[in-house]
Formats: structure tokens, sequence, C-alpha cells
């Protein structure tokens, strides 16, 4: 056994991950990575199809950010954010604003562009991004917005005891706060005894969802749905109950366009400014986790390829929602370093404005905060994102992943392929006639990515969703490849599986 991979065994408690499955075989030590390959201590090449956790948009070893790292390194790598103020930070901070505010006139083309979305005004003019507080990772960034918007509820006499709102099904991270906000029974439950209440409510997932009357298709289950938005009524009536009550939201917290650690689950187009805009009208503040959503993951419409300036690299944007908080991290630093933003607005940051004896200070805060490093790193990625080749590299990339996850319907164990910009999930079933799932205990999801793993292509199930989310740069043949292995792998995974009789696509 590599000596790393001793090591490893020896010394290592990895995350979620069942600890005695992991000590049962040698694991794979990765070494080297370059563009979208992974290189073990073997000499064994991978595809990083799930971008490294979510976390890589450019590649491995990308030489702007490699270059821009080594260039801050030369100067200094960290200094303190407590008392003190850096260059690269200032900097980030004000290119992140600046994306974060997409020009009024965006809006509204990007409004019009997304089908069926039916945004009312009041979500989006007056509402400005303009101040960060930078944290480490997607749980520091989220539990930053929580603390925030909890106070700003208490000072501004909205609430005495703020509540929160979020979505069935929710992952916003582990630290407490965030678990908090969760409802994976899976991850949250056993903590229970730890969290404070939060209250969560219907999420669209068309192809599950007790509302959708359609039967079964060999299509993303948002495009054949048939329902009268039964979802977006479930909302509302939370948020009017509560407010019945006398104890409104103070803040609905959502992951735009698509959740992710909830099973890779898309909203159908219009759901999002919908649910927003009644949030909003029911006095929630609006918390936008985009930790995985962020940076250009979602896409952009044909419409926005062509001009740099109109670029929108976050979710909510593409529906034409602008939050009061947005919270990102994993694609900030391109995925090369840890860092995490909470960006929010004027009126949150002058609730904390006070002479000091006020004691009216944010009292929160890391030791990394707004890393030299880091934002070094952040710079260099979003000036790459907002280069007009990487907005049609990113494109092509995801109409490529498009045409190619086409081939998966022909496996009779696919249930539903949804695909949002360049993050795909493929829900494997036992029957795809009756949405019968998998038990969980027979571990398909994980099963279909060892078989990857064996033929050269890495990722990671969310219990019976396979997850194919490639880096940026990744080539059209890589993009086939992954797929190619995917199918190879499900097929083999479940063969001999009660048998449906497959009928193959039109399209094919
Ligand atoms: N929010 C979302 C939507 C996430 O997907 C994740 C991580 N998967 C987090 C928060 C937590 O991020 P981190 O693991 O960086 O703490």
């Amino acid at each position: 056994m590599n000596s790393f991979a001793r090591l490893d065994r020896r010394y290592i408690w990895h995350p979620f991950t069942q600890m005695r499955e992991w000590l049962r075989r040698e694991p794979i030590v990765i070494v080297e990575g370059r563009g979208a390959v992974l290189r073990d201590a073997r000499g064994r090449k991978y595809l990083d199809a799930n971008s490294s956790i979510w976390t890589n948009l450019h590649g491995h070893n990308h030489p702007a950010i490699n270059g821009a790292i080594r260039r801050q390194l030369n100067k200094i790598a960290h200094s303190s954010a407590l008392g003190l103020a850096n260059e690269p930070a200032s900097v980030l901070a004000a290119r992140l604003v600046q994306a974060a505010n997409p020009a009024n006139g965006d809006w509204r083309s990007t409004i019009d562009a997304a089908a069926g979305c039916k945004a009312r005004q009041s979500n989006i003019v007056n509402r400005t991004l303009s101040k960060v507080f930078f944290s480490d990772d997607g749980s520091t960034a989220v539990e930053a917005a929580l603390k925030l918007a909890y106070e700003f509820a208490r000072r501004s006499g909205r609430s005495r005891k703020p509540k929160f709102l979020s979505l069935a099904g929710a992952y916003h991270g582990d630290t407490i706060g965030a678990v908090a906000l969760g409802h994976v029974d899976l991850f949250h439950r056993r903590f229970s005894g730890l969290l404070f209440k939060t209250d969560e409510v219907m999420a669209p997932y068309c192809y599950r969802c007790p509302f959708n009357r359609a039967r079964p298709e060999r299509e993303d289950a948002r495009e054949y749905r048939k329902c009268g938005w039964e979802c977006v009524g479930e909302v509302e009536r939370k948020l009017a109950s509560q407010k019945k009550r006398g104890a409104p939201y103070s803040g609905f917290v959502f992951e735009p366009l698509m959740q992710g650690a909830a099973g890779m689950i898309p909203q159908p187009a219009g759901w999002l400014p919908q649910v927003t805009d009644i949030a909003r009208s029911h006095g929630a503040l609006l918390i936008a986790d985009e930790v995985m959503t962020g940076f250009g993951r979602t896409g952009a419409p044909q419409s926005q390829i062509a001009n740099r300036k109109s670029q929108i690299l976050f979710a909510c944007h593409q529906e034409g929602v602008q939050p009061d908080f947005l919270c990102v991290a994993k694609g900030m630093t391109g995925g090369c370093l840890p860092m995490a933003a909470t960006l929010t607005t004027q009126e949150i940051f002058d609730a904390f404005l006070g002479e000091y004896e006020e004691f009216k200070t944010f009292f929160h805060g890391h030791s990394y905060t707004a890393n030299q490093l880091g934002a070094a790193a952040s710079l260099a990625s979003i000036e790459l994102l907002q280069s007009a080749a990487s907005a049609r590299a990113r494109h092509q990339l995801q109409q490529t992943m498009r045409l190619e996850l086409r081939r998966l319907w022909s496996l009779s164990h696919v249930g539903d392929i949804r695909q949002v910009g360049l993050i795909a999930g493929v829900e494997l079933v036992r029957d795809w006639r009756t949405r019968e799932p998998f038990d969980l205990r027979e571990r398909a999801g994980i099963r279909v990515c060892e078989a990857m793993a064996s033929r050269g292509v890495l990722t990671r199930p969310i219990g019976n969703v396979i997850v194919l989310m490639p880096p940026y740069c990744t080539t059209e043949q890589q993009m086939q490849r992954m797929v190619e292995v995917l199918h190879a792998s499900i097929a083999a995974v479940t063969q001999g599986k009660r048998p449906c009789s497959v009928r193959r696509p039109a399209h094919e």
C-alpha cells in the first residue's frame, strides 16, 4: 500500500464517510491535478466529474490563479482582518459588490429571457448588496447571514424572537446554525437537541411532487409536469399562517435554481421570483445560499454570452431576484483555497452602527477572515469568469452536457435527468415507469460511483442521485467520456435488478 494511504488510514477521519468501509480498502491518493484531470499516487488518471466537491471552476493548476497566489505569497500570506485592512480583500470586496449588482437593464433582459418568469418589480429594484463580510467556507457564510438577520430583525423591531423558514430537503452546512436551517433527516435529526427550531416548507421537486399529475416520461420532470403551481401556494400558506399568528418569519433561506445536497433538485422557471416576492410581502428577509450555485455554475441565457458587461454570475439574478443576503463560498477562489463571503445591504449594515459603548458591533468573526491568498485567488478567478471566452466555453460545455446526458434515457433504471447550467443530477430508480426508488441501503448511488472510479471518473452520489458537475475547462471529449462512463457504470451495477423493458427514446 502507498505510504500516504497508510498514514491516511492510520490518522485521518474523513468527512461524511463511514470509516469502517473506508478502512476496508486502499484509498485513492491524489497527488496532482491539471485541468479536469486528477492523477493519483499510482499514476492513474481520473476525470474530476464533481469539481472536487463542487469547488473547482477553471480546472486544477490554472496558471492565472496559481500566478496570482504566487505573487501574493511573495508579499504576505495572511494578516488579520480584526483591526487591519488588506489590499486584495479590499479589491475583492469591490469586485464582489459589482458582480452582485448587475445593472437594472440586465435584470430586465434576464427576466424577459427566462421562460415563464413573472418577477414583480418589488423584488429587483432598489436593493443593492453593498457590504461584504468575509469568512472561510459555505457553512460560515450562511451562519453569518443567519446571525446578521437575527440581530437585524430584533434591532429593527420586526421581531423579538426571529424565526426562519427554509426549504424541505435543505442543506446549508454543518455549523450549528446552518444545521438548524437544514431539513435532511439523515444528517440533521440526530443533532436536534443542539438546534433552534426553524420551519420547513415544500420545495418544488417536480419528479416526486405529489401535485404533479403527469405520468413518468423520458424527459426532465420539469418539462412535462402537470400541476397548478401548488408548491407556490404551499409557501404562501406557510408565510401567511405564521403572519396571522403575529410572528412573521424574519428570514426565508433558499438555494436558488437548484437545491444541491437535497439531491440536485431544480426549480421550474418562475418558481423563485414568485416565492421570493411572496416572502418579501410577508416581511421576510431573503437569504440566498449560492454556495453551490454561485460564480456561473447555473449557466446563463444565450443572450448574455456575447456581452461582457451583462454577464450574470449568480443564480438569483437569472430569475431577476435580488436577495438581502447572498452567501458565497466553494467556487469563489476557483476552488483553490477556502474562502467565503456574505454580502448584504446598507440597511442591514447601518443597524449595527453605533458608539462603541452601545455595543452594536457584530460580535462574530474568524482568524482567517479576508485571507490575502484566498482573496488574490478569488480576484483571478472572477477575472477569468468575466472574460467572454470563459462565458462562451461554459455555454458550449452546458450544451454538450445536455446532449450527452440524453443517452442515459435508454437505461431503464434512470428515472430523472435534471440539469441546470453545469450541474446535473441523475436519479436512479428501481423502475422508471413507477418512479419506485431504490432502498438507500442498497447503496445504488455509491456502487455506481465506485464503478465510475474504477473506469477513471470521480464523483460522489447524493443517495440515489449521481452528480455531474465538471470544471468549466472540461473538453467536449472529456464530457462525453464522463457520460459514457456513467452510462456503463449504471448498466453494470443495475444488471440483474428487477427488469423493466426499455423503450428507446425517440430522439436516439
Ligand atoms: N450551502 C450549500 C448549498 C452547500 O452545498 C454547502 C456544501 N455542500 C454548504 C452550504 C456548506 O459549505 P461548506 O462545506 O464549505 O461549509
